[in-house]
């Protein structure tokens, strides 16, 4: 393999209320972690996004940031308020809608991972969603002429669903690597008994690329037949690839299966840029208080790690990925957590106790 180590370039948009402590608590671990594995450090490039970028530059992303985000491996994302923005910016598209469209990062993986075994509805649930992000009936992610819903009269409304070959050759071919760093299984979600067309093609675009992975053991079912296995044994899945809306639905599912909605982490990508972004929002009711929980932050930014790991052929970041997972868990069960998990820690008292705990392991 190649051993010229490679030094990665990532940015960081802190974005709105709680982003601004939990996204530099994160970029704490993400130092120890590579410091750990003996990679180089990170070079870190801060750029404006959300209320302060409208307020300094005229805009939630600034065509600057979106320049500097191109120059860049990867970026972490913060959440962003853009409720509470002033028009015409509440109206436009959210800023990790637009950035998601600017790059085509068209695969949003979200692990489903119980933590805590008591706080899972089935325990010793690891199994990871890759969602289809740019298809399917969602409107705004649609490339069908810029959206898929329109309503020929006042009492009729229609949505349009695409599913392209290409874009699920993709997917796919997201979903069976993601599978060959992990258990080797791949599950596809579909409703080919109904949505025929789309979601049939969906199924079979998958079906052949999955002959290129002999290695990787595949299944498909119907979505709600998937509903039922989850709750029942969400234990037995390893990666699940789906469509847009299907992955929407059944990583919130999977998340609230595994005991750790509050803490879900995820990250969006293209062949060649990820974005690591918390699954939860920007808790404007806690934020600036040192209260906020940095966990979702901290493990999307180690599925950055790990996919610039196995982009890059790098195994010294999925080693600093697996790292940070391990921390987290370890220092939750040796009792430091934040308020929301039953804890006192502070949301940079809880980064340094998992930073602390890379340097011991
Ligand atoms: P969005 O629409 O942006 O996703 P939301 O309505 O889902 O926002 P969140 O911002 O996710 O709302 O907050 C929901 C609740 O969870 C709030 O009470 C918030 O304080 C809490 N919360 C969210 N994230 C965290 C966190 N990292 N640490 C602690 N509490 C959090
Ligand atoms: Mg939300």
């Amino acid at each position: 393999e190649n051993t010229a180590a490679r030094q990665y370039r990532l940015g960081v948009l802190e974005g709105d209320g709680i982003g601004p402590e939990i996204v530099p608590a994160s970029v704490l671990v993400v130092d120890a972690a590579v410091a750990a594995v003996g990679a180089p450090a990170i070079e870190w490039h801060d750029l404006p996004l959300g209320r302060a970028a409208i307020d300094e530059h005229g805009a939630a992303v600034p065509a600057a940031t979106l320049r500097a985000l191109a120059e860049l491996d990867g970026w972490l994302l913060g959440p962003h308020d853009s409720v509470s923005y002033p028009e015409p910016h509440r109206s436009q598209l959210n800023p990790s809608g637009t950035i998601r469209k600017h790059f085509g990062l068209y695969a949003n993986i979200r692990p489903a991972k119980a933590i805590n075994d008591e706080d899972a509805v089935v325990p010793g649930t690891d199994l990871v969603i890759v969602r289809e992000n740019t298809q399917g009936f969602y409107a705004d992610r649609s490339t069908y002429k810029g959206s898929g819903e329109f309503m020929p009269t006042p009492d009729v409304a229609i949505a349009l669903g695409i599913i392209t070959r290409d874009a699920v050759q993709r997917i796919a071919r997201s979903a069976f690597e993601l599978a060959r760093r992990r258990n080797r299984r791949v599950t596809i979600v579909h409703k080919a008994n109904v949505l025929k067309l789309t979601t049939g093609l969906f199924r079979d675009v998958c079906r052949e690329v999955a002959a290129d992975y002999p290695d990787v053991e595949v299944d498909d079912f119907h979505i709600d037949a998937m509903t039922v296995h989850l709750v029942r044994r969400a234990d037995a899945f390893d990666v699940v690839v789906t469509e847009n809306m299907f992955g929407d639905i059944l990583s919130d599912l999977a998340g609230e299966i595994a005991g750790s909605l509050g803490i879900a982490p995820s990250i969006n990508a293209s062949d060649d840029r990820a974005m690591s972004q918390a699954a939860h929002g920007s808790a404007p009711d806690i934020a600036g208080r040192d209260i906020a929980n940095p966990t979702a932050m901290i493990l999307s930014n180690a599925m950055l790690l790990d996919w610039l790991g196995g982009r890059y052929g790098d195994p010294a970041l999925c080693q600093a990925a697996a790292l940070i997972d391990q921390a987290v868990t370890d220092t939750v069960r040796a009792g430091t957590k934040t308020r929301d998990m039953g804890g006192t820690a502070g949301t940079g008292e809880f980064a340094e106790a998992v930073a602390a705990t890379i340097k011991r392991l």
